[in-house]
């Protein structure tokens, strides 16, 4: 009954303008049709499909698990562009909703929920990518002002976004954890400059984002001064939510894509190749069994399995993609094409959210209980 609600829904709203939206956008292609996927996502907004797992006191719609899994679903199966909101509306909003102060849940959850304010993270930093804690960005209070300065490295989509969620360290001479405090800031002023990183792909869609004497008001510090770190936690624990499931149908349409394409060119005849597409397939329903299994438990070190397994799969893919595609993935005609982008971005899976050698350490150590890895 809900599966319908949705997929008629999209059915009738991804025509006209729309149309044309089907398949564009996500990771590698954010630069597709990105005002129009804006204003598409303003209309799924207008009509309450923006947050759908939020409460609604907060302006969601208040769906359970198993009604979230489908809407995820059925938005991949209809081929609706990837969202431009997901940071706020997956990482930053949840924060909110579980840390934030009444206020700052007034201020920013409305314009999250109908995309008014596209958000950014900004944690990574040259000196500190997996070792998080290494942060060095800094911010003092000049009166009722935090004063922010420091480097941000890897900030996707920061070139679009209004706002960041700011890893700095607040407590001067505090090491490590502790002296980290989580800030909310506006990218839109003098003091915070955004360079676009030009990826393997050619485009760019994450930068370097520099803060120098950068401001925003006391109040927007997310959980106490100083207690960062638990929060910048809690968020990571948010990332990995019920949209797997609907990430797992456009790995789906790209697999059936490959295989289309290694009719096309011949290398089907290929029996190794064969056996791989085969073992992809499978793949796909251990990543789907896997994610059915631990929904819900979205802090957990067996996230970390999860991780491990899309990222990996992923990656194979865009080696098939090649493979698939024969001799002729080995050229382009100036720009790659989107077999060649799958390839090139699908690297990225297993560094972002986490890279491979730490999702094993993780497993490793909390999973198995296995002694400690020495740390610097
Ligand atoms: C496409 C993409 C988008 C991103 N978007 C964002 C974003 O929006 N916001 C943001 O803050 N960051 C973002 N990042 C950054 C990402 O979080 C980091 O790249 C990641 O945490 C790894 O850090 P690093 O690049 O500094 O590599 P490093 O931490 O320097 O790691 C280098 C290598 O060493 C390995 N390694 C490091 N430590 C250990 C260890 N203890 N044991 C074993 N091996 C280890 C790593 O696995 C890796 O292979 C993005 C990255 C990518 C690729």
């Amino acid at each position: 009954m809900f599966r319908r609600e949705v997929a008629d829904w999209l059915a009738e709203n991804l025509t006209g303008e729309f149309a044309g939206l089907r398949g564009l956008g996500g990771p590698g292609r954010e630069h597709e049709a990105f005002d129009l996927r804006l204003a598409w996502e303003r209309h799924l907004a207008a009509s309450g499909w923006t947050c759908v797992g939020w409460p609604r006191e907060f302006g969601g719609r208040g769906l359970s698990l198993e009604e979230q899994v489908i809407f995820h679903e059925e938005y991949a199966a209809s081929g609706a562009p990837a969202r431009v909101g997901h940071l706020g509306e997956q990482l930053l909003g949840p924060t909110l909703i579980a840390l934030g102060t009444p206020e700052q849940r007034q201020r920013f959850l409305p314009k999250i929920v109908a995309v008014e304010e596209l958000w950014c993270q900004g944690y990574s930093e040259p000196g500190a990518g997996s070792d998080l804690a290494a942060v060095s960005t800094s911010a003092r209070l000049d009166g009722d002002t935090w004063v922010v300065s420091g480097q941000k490295i890897w900030t996707s989509l920061a070139h679009v976004a209004d706002w960041c969620f700011v890893l700095a360290r607040t407590e001067p001479g505090s090491r490590r954890h502790a002296g980290l405090s989580y800030l909310l800031v506006p990218l839109r002023q003098d003091g915070v400059t955004v360079r676009p990183i030009r990826q393997l792909t050619g485009t760019s869609e994450f930068n370097e984002v520099f803060f120098d004497g950068a401001r925003t008001p006391a109040s927007m510090v997310v959980g106490e001064p100083g207690d960062g770190w638990r929060v910048a936690m809690a968020t990571l624990g948010f990332e990995r939510g019920v949209s797997t499931l609907g990430q797992q149908i456009g790995f789906r349409r790209e697999l059936e894509g490959v295989i289309e394409q290694a009719r096309r060119t011949g290398t089907i005849d290929d029996p190794v190749l064969r056996a791989d597409l085969t073992r992809a397939w499978i793949g796909l329903r251990v990543l789907r069994a896997h994610a059915l299994r631990t929904l819900g438990d979205e802090a957990g070190p067996e996230v970390a399995v999860g991780k491990l397994l899309w990222a990996q799969w992923h990656r194979r893919l865009g080696e098939l993609a090649m493979r698939a595609r024969g001799a002729r993935s080995l050229t382009h005609d100036g720009e790659p094409d989107e077999w060649q982008r799958l390839f090139l971005f699908s690297r990225a899976d297993t560094i972002y959210g986490g890279s491979d050698e730490i999702e094993r350490n993780i497993i490793a150590e909390r999973v198995l209980g296995l002694p400690k890895e020495a740390r610097a």
